[in-house]
């Protein structure tokens, strides 16, 4: 059976083979989720005549399924009013190195150096955030509180890097806030004169003889209509872990995982990403992608230890889940386990039990199928480094050292038992600081504008919560913008 979904360009109709536009715009946004919605918002505040189409009923996207955590900093009146001293340039020494390797060095300054300025942008359009910390890290709250960790700044290597400051900002909200969100950012839009249109689907680009970009054709209601951006188009029209063609060209490992655990929505596709490069954009970091594996809540599960096949502790188990599970899946080839003791065991938030138990290391060793000596010489040396208060091989923090005692148990991590590890894309268009979709010469495409998951933004080989709903608003204001300047 096939792959569902295709790989490779759409190729753009020309401009001189249309007769007759159906509708106009200075500015066309296709895409309603976090980076669409900013997008128009600003347009159409900035004077722009705006289109904004939405291929679902409504804007909302995979944003409005996510947690709503906006990854900002600097000093952010919500860190200020939380205890967490931070400046643009501590927030850019860590997101250097958590974004990376590779991270988009000019992207992470422009984000860290405004990140302020956009959380006031954020407070403005209607988004709350109450100016209160919760202790969970990595995942939204369950209460409303307005920041979390949520990139392991607290933990090693970053806490050598960078001094340690809560970034994930949380809508007030009770628990997943991306619905919220998106409500607040579309009834933001809704107070513009943007016209915002639903089930319509850009399936073509329009290019121009230079091969600037000048409209779309746009499919709904079964016909197809096409649309003038007399100033610009803006692709925000997602990523592509819902299109198994393009996972298998660009990232196959994400195919190692269970579908079920994708993060994303069936439109997802990589159709924005596909008429970006149809039009002339090149492609960044492809092969890039997130990948979380929640151990917690509770953090206290970071108590437990991490192995790979060899008994091998891989990873400092206090730092962020989506470093673990990338480390885990492609580092380890997806065959980890989790070594707990009776004593620090709990069932977490997505429900892991333990699948083996025994009473000495070796026996539990046995059962799961690892070398007895090298799972054995692990928990020895662990135990010992606990007993000092110390992790001198993984660095692990104090507060989650503690020896292990039998009863043993283990949990099966392995990405073959369908574990969950929740992975999206992460590669997509090159833009520049102002999404601008560049060629493979790094020139722009005439009136083409791109944010969001359709672009390869800040993250590059590693990831911190919060930054694509963050680089995702905060590009795609500054493709909204750019795109109005354009000359028309
Ligand atoms: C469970 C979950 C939790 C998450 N938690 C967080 C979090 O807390 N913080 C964070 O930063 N990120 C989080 N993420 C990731 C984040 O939600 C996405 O990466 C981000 O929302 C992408 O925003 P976007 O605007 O690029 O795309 P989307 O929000 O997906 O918007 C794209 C829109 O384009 C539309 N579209 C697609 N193709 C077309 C077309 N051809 N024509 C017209 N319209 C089209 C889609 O229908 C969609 O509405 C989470 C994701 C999930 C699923």
């Amino acid at each position: 059976m096939s792959p569902h979904g295709a790989v490779g360009p759409i190729e753009p109709l020309a401009a001189e083979s249309v007769r007759h536009w159906d509708d106009e715009a200075d500015v066309v946004v296709v895409g309603l989720g976090c980076a669409g919605t900013s997008a128009a918002i600003t347009a159409a505040e900035s004077g722009a005549d705006v289109l904004a189409l939405e291929r679902a009923g409504a804007p909302g996207g995979t944003s409005a399924l996510s947690g709503g955590l906006i990854y900002l900093g600097g000093g952010t009146p919500v860190q200020e009013a939380c205890g967490f001293p931070d400046t643009p340039e501590n927030m850019e020494r860590f997101l250097l190195a958590a974004c990376g390797p590779g991270a988009d060095a000019d992207k992470v300054h422009r984000y860290c150096a405004d990140s302020v300025d956009h959380f006031h942008w954020l407070v403005d359009h209607g988004v709350p955030f109450s100016p209160t910390f919760n202790d969970e890290p990595n995942r939204e709250p369950f209460d409303d509180a307005g920041l979390v960790f949520s990139g392991g700044e607290d933990s090693w290597p970053f806490t050598e890097i960078a001094e340690p400051a809560a970034r994930g900002h949380h809508p007030r909200f009770p628990d997943t806030a991306g619905g919220f969100l998106m409500e607040c950012l579309a009834g933001a839009l809704g107070r513009t004169d943007a016209r915002v249109i639903g089930d319509t689907t850009a399936v073509r680009l329009v290019s121009d003889r230079d091969g600037a970009v000048a409209g779309a054709v746009v499919r709904a209601d079964g016909a197809e209509r096409v649309v003038r951006a007399r100033r610009g188009a803006v692709l925000a029209a997602g990523g592509f872990v819902f299109n198994e063609a393009m996972l298998e060209h660009y990232c196959p490992t994400v195919l190692q995982t269970y579908e079920a655990w994708r993060i994303g929505q069936p439109n997802d596709d990589g159709r924005g990403i596909r008429l970006g490069q149809g039009a002339g954009g090149a492609l960044r970091r492809m092969h890039v992608f997130e990948c979380a594996l929640p151990l917690g809540p509770p953090h206290r599960m970071a108590r437990a230890l991490l192995v790979n096949r060899d008994g091998r502790r891989f990873v400092n188990e206090d730092t962020y889940t989506g470093r673990i599970g990338h480390q885990a899946l492609v580092d380890q080839g997806g065959e980890v386990y989790m070594i707990v003791s009776e004593e620090i065991f709990e069932v977490n938030f997505v429900g892991m039990r333990v699948a083996w138990a025994a009473e000495t290391v070796e026996e539990l060793a046995r059962d799961i199928g690892l070398p007895e000596a090298g799972l054995a010489a692990t928990v020895a040396r662990y135990n010992d480094a606990a007993t000092r208060g110390k992790d001198p091989e993984w660095h692990k923090a104090p507060d989650f050292l503690v020896p292990l005692r039998a009863p043993f148990g283990a949990v099966d991590l392995r990405v073959a038992s369908k574990t969950i590890y929740a992975p999206f894309t992460l590669g997509g268009l090159a833009t520049d600081i102002d999404g601008r979709v560049l060629t493979e010469h790094g020139e722009p495409v005439g009136g083409l504008f791109a944010a969001g998951r359709t672009t390869a933004g800040i993250a590059a080989g590693g990831y911190v919560s919060g930054i694509s709903l963050g680089d995702g608003t905060f590009f795609g204001r500054r493709a909204g913008a750019a795109a109005t300047r354009t000359a028309p």
